[in-house]
């Protein structure tokens, strides 16, 4: 199918300084936490998306001096050559699709202590390290530091273009890269020339931009990545006043605008708080002060909403971090006409806390995200299943695991039953997505149900509940257990390993029960010891459906993973914007039918009550396997009933977050009939010894 005229615009060249993207669909630089470390996983995660379309592929933020060290974080560092040569494999693979590449030289100032190269870190007042709290300050930069700057920047560069990089950033965004430190108030308290007025305080983004254009201007782009406001108010860069001056000052001086707001949190905002181009009223100004091109984010997965920014004057082109993430072929899908297939990011940031978390680079819709290299997956091509094999699938459980387990093995050409107890499919991400701000989960159902609904070897039944007894009469040979998981009734979680006296009450819920639609009566305490999403939005619900409601947590703070995900100072904000009560670092002890009685977990401070009609007990979940266990049980059954495989994925297996269900998902539609697994099942990037060093 050929693509909609209405989206042409989107597949024009555009001309970057020296160089031409072949279109608009630009990959800002985005940490993918391969870092150094990993070359080679960092090249196949960014090639696919050249294959898929994106006419710019950029690198992470890239360091450009051990004086800036994101330890423990995973980045990419352009010291010397040989990391150079490293990011060269990066430029090769991404060149071969056609695409340009781009590189994000960055100097993060005091943002990190530098705990692996063990420089003092840099700044340009001195002031204790942004980031972990670590016990130690960034030094106020002289002059001969700021020229020592200038100078790694300008190495760096050379050294970029030397591996054949097409766009070279000059970093001043997302309240890491050193050229925002100097501009902002926040950061910036100097009284020589790089302090004071707005123009001083610009000066180092001008010197370095100026310094990027002389060294490598002439044949690459040189891009100015910008955030207009810090988001903080008049402390700190605010659009109106920093941000409009920067972009007069400086409007013809890069080859590319990039722009975005800061720090990360709001650039990447979680759709749970941020709506697709949330950016737009912080950056729309940009393009009337430059005849340069611009380039920005927001989330975009509609091509609708892309055409849009470029026709409304917003933007020149399409950036995009998450959506690509999410679906490395995007572009391509548009070209041909495919919309529907677009695999739509749910803006969950579970990317992004691979990196928060020095974890494997993982995506909650993709599951092939990280996976590119080592385990050799693609986004959108898998094996046929081979010639001969059995090929009746039955999934009991169309919840993310099943949905994905389905859609895959259809597309390897399996005969797939999938089969569920609802009347819909979706499993959790149905019910949850009915909670607030969590409809755009709904996405991780509906993209797969509209793939398997294209596959006639894939039938849907639902309103269909199995037993073992229907699953062996089925007359599958490969049966796969999605079950899913169910929340504890009994509160045992992270801090309680056993019962909480009085959590069988009939006055006591778990998130299940409450998406399920019970009632609830006020006041209600919500005890949280799960620490990611589910309690702050169910307090979030039935404070909003005009219940009193107290929040307790044995953490110091509320839905304390969420940091990982950029969304825990907003659910900060939202709770007590709605007025609960939070009690920290109290335990429960005992739920009566008044109230709940708890302690604090660090002092004597005996027993309080909190009186309540009703207690949300917010803990964790346990495997739906006992259909699995029954099953399993005895072979010699199995066999007779011609079951030649028996697999439990998802929650189901282990409850996780959303993403390890997609990935189960996947990984045992790869996996079936393919042999053997290794016990490590996947490729290793080592570390190349060299014979000529030996140690003592
Ligand atoms: P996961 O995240 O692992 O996919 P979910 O809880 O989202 O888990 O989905 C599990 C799905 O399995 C639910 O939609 C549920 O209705 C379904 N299910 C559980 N047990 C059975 C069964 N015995 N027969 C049919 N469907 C089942
Ligand atoms: Fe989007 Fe979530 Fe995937 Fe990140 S992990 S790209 S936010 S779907």
């Amino acid at each position: 199918m050929a693509r909609d005229p209405r989206y042409d615009i989107l597949f024009e060249p555009i001309k970057l300084g020296p160089v031409t993207a072949p279109n608009r669909f630009y990959q800002v630089p985005h940490c993918d936490a391969h870092g150094h470390n990993m070359p080679y996983g960092d090249a196949s995660h960014r090639s696919v998306k050249a294959e898929g379309g994106w006419g710019v592929i950029c690198t992470e933020q890239c360091s450009i001096h051990p004086t800036s060290d994101a330890a423990p974080y995973a980045e990419t560092r352009i010291w010397d050559d040989g990391h150079a040569k490293q990011l060269g494999l990066l430029v090769d693979s991404v060149h071969k699709h056609g695409a340009l590449a781009g590189i994000e030289l960055a100097h993060n100032g005091y943002a990190f202590s530098n705990r692996m190269s063990r420089e003092i870190p840099l700044a340009p007042s001195s002031t204790p390290v942004h980031y972990n709290w670590d016990p130690i300050a960034a030094r106020e930069m002289d002059h001969e530091d700021i020229r020592d700057l200038r100078r790694w920047q300008v190495d760096a560069a050379k050294r970029a273009q030397n591996v054949g990089f097409d766009v070279i950033y000059v970093y001043a965004a997302h309240g890491l890269g050193i050229g925002q430190f100097f501009l902002s108030p926040h950061t910036n308290h100097r009284t020589d020339e790089y302090g004071g007025s707005v123009e001083n305080r610009a000066r180092l983004i001008g010197e370095m931009l100026e310094d990027t254009l002389e060294a490598v201007g002439e044949t690459s782009c040189v891009a100015l990545r910008f955030a207009t406001d810090e988001m903080i108010g008049a402390e700190g860069i605010t659009w109106q006043e920093e941000g409009q001056a920067v972009v007069e000052m400086y409007a013809e001086l890069p080859h590319l605008w990039d722009v975005n707001i800061s720090d990360w949190k709001w650039d990447s905002g979680v759709s749970r708080y941020f709506e697709e181009g949330h950016h737009e009223p912080y950056v729309a100004f940009v393009k009337q002060k430059t005849t340069k091109p611009v380039v920005g984010v927001g989330r975009f997965t509609s091509p609708d909403t892309m055409i849009d920014q470029i026709n409304r004057g917003v933007l020149d082109i399409i950036g995009a971090a998450r959506p690509s993430i999410a679906d490395p072929f995007l572009p391509k899908k548009i070209e041909e006409g495919r919309n529907e297939d677009i695999r739509e990011c749910i803006g969950c940031n579970i990317c992004v806390s691979s990196e928060t978390t020095s974890g494997r680079f993982r995506c909650t819709q993709n599951p092939t995200a990280g996976e590119e290299f080592r385990r050799g997956w693609h986004p959108e091509k898998i094996d046929p299943k081979p010639e001969g094999v059995d090929d009746g699938v039955l999934i009991i459980g169309a919840g993310p695991a099943g949905l994905e387990a389905a859609r895959a093995l259809g597309q390897r050409g399996y005969d797939v039953h999938l089969v569920d107890a609802r009347a819909e499919v979706g499993g959790r991400v149905i019910k949850e997505a009915q909670l607030p701000g969590l409809a755009k989960w709904g996405r991780v159902a509906s993209y797969r149900d509209i793939q398997i609904g294209k596959m006639k070897n894939v039938e849907v039944h639902l309103n269909t509940e199995l037993s073992a007894k229907d699953v062996l009469e089925y007359g599958a040979e490969v049966v796969v257990c999605a079950t899913g998981s169910t929340w504890r009734q009994d509160g045992c979680s992270h801090t309680n390993t056993h019962e909480i006296p009085g959590s069988d009450g009939d006055n006591v819920f778990t998130p299940d029960a409450i998406m399920a639609g019970a009632e609830v009566k006020g006041p209600v305490v919500v005890f949280d010891d799960d620490h990611y999403y589910m309690a702050a939005v169910i307090a979030e619900k039935l404070r909003k459906e005009g219940n009193e409601v107290t929040f307790v947590t044995p953490l110091m703070e509320l839905a304390r993973w969420g940091e990982n995900t950029l969304e825990f100072e907003f659910t900060m904000e939202r709770i007590h914007g709605l007025g609960i009560e939070v009690i920290t670092d109290y335990n429960i002890t005992n739920i009566g039918g008044n109230g709940v009685d708890i302690v604090h977990l660090y002092a004597d401070k005996g027993t309080r009550t909190i009186p309540c009609s009703s207690t949300v007990l917010v803990g964790s979940r346990l495997p739906n396997d006992a259909l699995y266990r029954e099953l399993v049980a005895d072979p010699a059954v199995l066999e007779a009933a011609g079951i030649t495989t028996l697999e439990r994925i998802g929650d189901c297996f282990s409850p996780g977050a959303i993403q390890v269900s997609t990935h189960g998902g996947h990984r045992v539609a790869r996996e079936l009939h393919a042999g053997p697994q290794p016990d490590v099942s996947y490729k290793l990037e080592r570390i190349a010894l060299d014979q000529e060093i030996s140690v003592a």
